[in-house]
């Protein structure tokens, strides 16, 4: 390459994913940030260092998470969004639709193998982005192995962060006053439908 450019990988947290921070000598005082897979990544000017550098790369990182365009959009983008996980995770598996529910008030998402319909909670709009991939993951790997088996989660635990986001649904339930208490996303459920 001809400029310097050092890359940079920070863990995810519990508040967000993973970070991938791109310090270039071509950048002098703008950054930018995109999502690449669940994982965030931050270019930013390579003179920054310190507390300078982690404030710059916060900044980016926040407004970058406060846009959530798939939650902010409608059902076309949850659906595209769930055809790009599941060529990233489970093989390219296609569901029928994927929706926003209002009326899900016991579980987060869930989805019926027979009719092979995903709902995911339109409470889950608030929701950063990595948190609804994860629970569309989830369901998405209900069309493959209906059950809550061991061959299930070793599906849906190909996306990274499903215990991330269980912990972040309790809390998250917990600050909205809901009633769902189960670390599953979709364990109570209809006789049709397969949590
Ligand atoms: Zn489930």
């Amino acid at each position: 390459m001809a400029h310097n450019s050092l890359v940079t990988v920070e863990p995810p947290r519990f508040d967000r994913p993973e970070v991938e921070v791109r310090a270039s000598t071509k950048r002098k005082k703008t950054g930018a940030a995109h999502w690449s897979g669940s994982r965030i990544v931050v270019q930013i000017p390579a003179r920054l260092r310190g507390k300078e550098r982690s404030r710059f790369v916060d900044e980016l990182v926040e407004r970058l998470l406060n846009q959530r365009p798939q939650n902010a959009a409608g059902d076309a983008s949850l659906e595209e969004r769930a055809r790009e996980l599941a060529k990233m995770y489970l093989d390219g598996v296609r569901a029928e639709s994927v929706r926003w529910v209002a009326n899900q008030r016991q579980r987060w998402a869930s989805c019926s193998p027979s009719s092979r319909e995903i709902r995911v909670s339109s409470r889950l709009r608030q929701c950063p982005a990595w948190v609804i991939d994860a629970v569309l993951v989830h369901e998405l790997a209900h069309l493959l192995e209906a059950d809550h088996s061991a061959a299930f989660y070793e599906l849906a635990n190909r996306h990274p962060r499903q215990s991330d986001c269980a912990m972040f649904l309790d809390g998250f339930a917990l600050g909205l006053g809901l009633r769902i208490e189960d670390a599953d996303v979709d364990v109570d459920v209809a006789s049709d439908v397969v949590d």
